[in-house]
């Protein structure tokens, strides 16, 4: 029988855990012909939802959980879940508030039985979301494939089916600042999209913030690309070029240099120059890409 886990990152979802429970249950049971397991991964909460899951792992063993000792993101908890189920056959990534249709994920399994290894749920449309979070993230996407050679899947969250040798390359992957989204793309291996409403969340309140949306945002862009870097390079030459024409100049052609053509063309000779050096410098840090 093959063995499926159900890997749900936890934050403060006390309000959210019975209705998810409940939900997941319904469409666990109708699936006999899999071994399925539902993994909570307790991000740190601070409030009674690790209670909530020992309660429920008590009462039915189908559920289990991992509490991590503080909250480190869902990327990281996503990451902790991947790893301590890299030995199922597939494993489902869903958000527990409800926003993640459960009654999606047969079909995820039944793409994933037609041969595809990673099944991802693209929205059809976002509830709940305000204006600004959807232009935001609209014109991110743009700037991040700008940036990036990886594609990256739109409207596209984590709620996803992927396979075992999917979850045990992202695992191999020892990236310190993780974004789940580019690490999928990167991996590659067969990718089919399943699309689906995304409702709003069922209580409690959104975990994300501007100050980590835009830290995941930069993460997004610097640990897949060194095209800044690369920018930073031409930006030092060409600042370095005009310092050394500059001074070339002014020593050939004034009969007297003045105060301010030292002070300009060492600023330039000495501004190009770092430019150009932290660009070379990418060369120590990124190894990997
Ligand atoms: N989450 C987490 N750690 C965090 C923040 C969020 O594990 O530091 C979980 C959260 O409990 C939920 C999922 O990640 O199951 C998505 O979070 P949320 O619904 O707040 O994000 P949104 O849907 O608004 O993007
Ligand atoms: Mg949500």
């Amino acid at each position: 029988m093959k063995k499926i886990s159900i890997v749900v990152p936890i934050y403060n979802e006390e309000k959210v855990i019975p209705f998810f429970k409940n939900r997941i249950l319904n469409i666990i049971k109708k699936e006999e012909k899999y071994e399925i397991e539902v993994l909570f991964v307790d991000d740190g909460s601070n409030d009674k939802s690790i209670e909530i899951i020992k309660n429920i792992r008590k009462q039915d063993k189908r559920f289990s959980y991992i509490s991590l000792s503080r909250n480190f993101g869902k990327e990281i908890a996503i990451y902790a879940g991947l790893d301590y189920a890299k030995e199922s056959d597939a494993v489902v990534l869903i958000d527990a508030d409800l926003q993640d249709p459960p009654e999606l994920i047969p079909k995820l399994i039944e793409q994933w039985e037609n041969g595809y290894d990673d099944v991802y749920a693209k929205r059809k449309r976002r509830e709940g979301e305000s204006f600004i979070k959807k232009i935001t993230s609209k014109m991110y996407y743009i700037v991040l494939q700008k940036f990036t050679n990886i594609p990256i899947q739109k409207d596209t969250g984590d709620f996803r089916l992927l396979d075992k040798r999917c979850v045990q390359a992202i695992c191999n992957l020892k990236e310190e600042a993780r974004c789940s989204k580019s690490l999928f793309s990167l991996i590659g291996y067969n990718k089919k999209e399943v699309l689906f409403e995304r409702d709003k969340r069922i209580a409690g309140t959104t975990k994300w913030n501007y100050k980590k949306l835009v830290n995941l945002a930069i993460d997004g862009i610097t640990s897949f690309t060194i095209s800044p870097l690369r920018w930073s390079t031409y930006l030092g030459s060409i600042i370095f070029l005009t310092g050394l024409i500059y001074i070339t100049s002014i020593l050939f052609h004034s009969n007297e240099i003045q105060g301010y053509q030292i002070v300009l063309s060492t600023v330039l000779f000495l501004g190009g120059l770092q430019f150009f050096i932290i660009g070379v410098m990418r060369r120590i840090y990124r190894k990997n890409f």
